[in-house]
């Protein structure tokens, strides 16, 4: 079912994790499941199963190594939810199903938070998306929304399916541009790729073009634009992207359109889902039992992990600090105020000292 040896960190570090409940069973279990080789209830085994081993793993190592920073992750919801997302509502084992899950997380969190010491510990429990059902997925002429698809028909991307695995993929030598990566248009330009086929005279008009495509598509059963916003990259900066790795046009859809997350809008909700992610956070010096008002972005995280802890920041760091969180967001400088004091006040009283003349 699983490998229990070969790739620990530092080295061996696995061999101490081999006598503990549960299993480090791999996320394939869920396509066993979807492909219809187990069941609802064997599925639901099999992810407690994992849960109880990352549960047991994270106590052993708190318990037993020196550590500043304790972080894993729990990736049975993404997908639960891609899987079944779309027939919770209508299937009771799978409402069932979903809910043992949500159990087996509880257990998971209990167990490492009753070895943690709470009146030194920082604990914050976030996800980095949501997700959400589709529209109209049940309705006998529903048609997912593609960008490439709507590519293909302009004529600027080439799709090849391989006749023995039926696995589809680009033809890059007869591609302009393909949408790659959940929310982004690549164009093959020749200056960038070795497979490129665009001169970067033609950039700019190919680019305006597929965005007016993208806007102009209508879904053919709500009569609605799936695009919420299609930005060339430069402008993608106004949601925080840029960098050679995002693509030439970046396009945001609305939560009802196919696809449970990815490249629908992370405020967007819909139906039983929704898109925005979790940030639970508790501690020494935070809140209780408030909710926060303001967006917490995930960037926001690390900087305020280290506010809290006095850790450097990371070189590439970018959000902001979640002051709203701490009982008191100017502790750290009521903390360097008095040190400042402490120190005058040795310094005035070494000072003293120095200009007496005579000893006794
Ligand atoms: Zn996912």
């Amino acid at each position: 079912m699983c490998s229990q040896s070969g790739w620990g960190f530092p080295r061996g570090i696995e061999k101490e994790l081999e006598k503990l409940d549960g299993l480090p069973v791999p996320n394939s279990f869920f396509y066993s499941a979807l492909a219809g080789w187990i069941d609802m209830e064997t599925l639901s085994e099999l992810i407690d199963m994992q849960n109880t081993w990352l549960g047991e793993a994270a106590r052993y190592l708190i318990k037993n190594k020196e550590w500043s920073l304790f972080f894993m992750h729990a990736h049975c919801p993404d997908h639960f939810y891609h899987g079944y997302i779309n027939d919770i509502e209508t299937d009771p084992a799978i409402e069932n199903a979903e809910r043992k899950f949500y159990n087996s997380l509880d257990r998971m969190l209990g167990n490492i938070l009753s070895v943690i010491d709470e009146n030194r510990t920082m604990v914050i429990v976030t996800s980095d998306h949501g997700a959400t059902p589709t529209e109209n997925i049940k309705h006998p002429e529903y048609k997912i929304f593609g960008v490439n698809a709507i590519l293909e028909k302009m004529g600027l991307c080439r799709i090849v399916q391989d006749p023995v695995t039926g696995v589809k993929d680009i033809d890059w030598t007869k591609t302009k541009a393909a949408a790659i990566l959940s929310c982004y248009v690549f164009i093959n330009l020749k200056s960038r790729y070795p497979h490129g086929i665009v001169d970067d005279s033609e950039y700019e008009n190919l680019r305006n073009e597929i965005i007016k495509a993208i806007y102009d598509y209508t879904d053919p059963l709500t009569g609605r634009k799936p695009a919420v916003f299609v930005l060339k990259k430069e402008d993608a900066r106004i949601i925080g992207l840029y960098g050679e790795k995002i693509g030439d046009i970046v396009y945001g859809l609305y939560p009802e359109i196919g696809g449970e997350h990815g490249r629908q809008i992370t405020t967007g909700e819909y139906n039983i889902g929704s898109l925005k992610g979790l940030f639970i956070a508790k501690g020494p010096g935070i809140k209780k039992g408030m909710k926060l008002e303001r967006t917490v972005w995930l960037t926001d995280i690390v900087p305020t992990i280290c506010y809290a802890l006095n850790l450097p920041v990371p070189a590439q760091c970018e959000g902001g600090i979640l002051y709203q969180i701490f009982e008191d967001p100017d502790f750290r400088l009521k903390e360097y105020e008095k040190f400042r004091e402490n120190y005058e006040r040795i310094k005035r009283i070494f000072d003293a000292e120095k200009h007496l003349t005579h000893n006794y």
